[in-house]
């Protein structure tokens, strides 16, 4: 049996954002999705309309950074809004929980809640080409307590979030900073749970790259040698005819935009390897003239083009940043996204039954 949700509509529905005038997470839906864990098994799930959850100001979310989250999206779909890959984001959500021991949410329930919290909000779904209703689960520890030990009580939440083109309505080629100083996660840490805590670890980097004239930064190892992530999607490169991205190792973040996009390359029969790409071999390989693209990978910028990387003193060129494979997965995913029905592949799950 899976959850048994109670239903509070809003009274209140919100006027809706102008449409071209999303951006990301600007605007919130109409309504919550809540359920409860103490000691044992999820309780009182429930949706609410969209409001302020009170927290103790001891709680372990605020206090030791027991928190994570899932970035997924939903598009219209002919009957009803379609959920993109939501089982793999369930999964990845259940591992994070294990790595910041908090405890899993079952998978059928999961889907369950997910599924009628954007039928409530499915006239959030936005129609405009490029964006979505993006669906952010939530796990925070609520005990209040100041010992060092994992909460008792957690609050799963899940909100909706309409939004446009991640980089704005025409995806420029991003420009990105080598950033050699700090690393977002070390081996052996949290880098592969989607915590809060490794965004924060990330800030600095960001904000100093971003005031000297680039959107993000590119994330090496803790050695400042190998390739990690790309701000906060996963990174690819075209090597000659060879697509190449990092390995998931437990500092990497296990994208579902990634497998995806490596999914379609191997459909494609393109070559492509899961290997540690040193930012050196990078610098080579575009010396060379045989780097031929990079791109990003990440639910809310789907496929977002590399022009140029900054490593040191070193700037790496890529052409306009208009790179043929990622143009290729960027259309790919646009016309899945738009498709507005169920595809072969099973990746779009419309939100209608149970
Ligand atoms: C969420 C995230 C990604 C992208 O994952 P998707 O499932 O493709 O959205 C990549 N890197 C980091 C650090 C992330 O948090």
């Amino acid at each position: 049996m899976p959850f048994d949700i109670q239903v509070t509509r809003t009274r209140e529905p919100k006027p809706r954002p102008p449409a071209g005038d999303l951006g990301f997470g600007r605007f919130y839906g109409d309504h919550l999705f809540l359920a409860d864990h103490e000691g044992r098994g999820w309780k009182n799930p429930r949706i609410v309309p969209y409001g302020p959850i009170p927290l103790d100001p001891a709680a372990s979310a605020l206090q030791y950074a027991q928190a994570m989250f899932e970035g997924m999206k939903a598009v219209p779909g002919e009957r009803c809004p379609l959920l993109f890959r939501p089982q793999m984001h369930i999964r990845r959500f259940n591992a994070s929980a294990r790595r910041l021991c908090m405890p899993e949410v079952p998978e059928e329930d999961f889907l369950h809640a997910l599924r009628a919290l954007v039928r409530e909000d499915a006239s959030w779904v936005p129609t405009e080409p490029g964006a979505s209703l993006y669906v952010r689960p939530t796990m925070i520890g609520t005990e209040a307590f100041l010992g060092v030990r994992p909460s008792q009580k957690y609050l799963l939440y899940v909100l909706t979030s309409p939004v446009g083109n991640y980089f704005g309505p025409r995806p420029t080629p991003l420009r990105l900073w080598v950033e050699t100083e700090h690393v977002r996660a070390a081996r052996g840490g949290i880098g592969a749970a989607k915590a809060g805590a490794n965004y924060v670890a990330g800030m600095a980097a960001g904000e100093r790259a971003k005031k000297a004239g680039f959107h993000q930064v590119v994330w090496l190892d803790q050695n400042h040698r190998n390739v990690e992530e790309a701000g906060t999607m996963n990174i690819f490169f075209r090597i000659g005819d060879t697509v190449v991205t990092p390995p998931l190792e437990d500092s990497l973040l296990a994208g579902v935009t990634r497998d995806s996009a490596l999914q379609l390359l191997r459909e494609w029969k393109v070559t492509v390897q899961e290997r540690a790409v040193s930012i050196a071999e990078v610098a080579e390989a575009s010396a060379r003239g045989e780097l031929k693209e990079a791109f990003g990978t990440g639910t809310a910028a789907t496929i977002s083009a590399i022009g140029e990387l900054q490593w040191g003193e070193k700037t790496i060129r890529l052409g306009d940043g208009r790179g043929e494979i990622a143009d290729r997965l960027y259309r790919a995913m646009m016309e899945l996204f738009g498709s507005r029905r169920p595809d072969r592949r099973g990746w779009l799950v419309p939100v209608d039954g149970s």
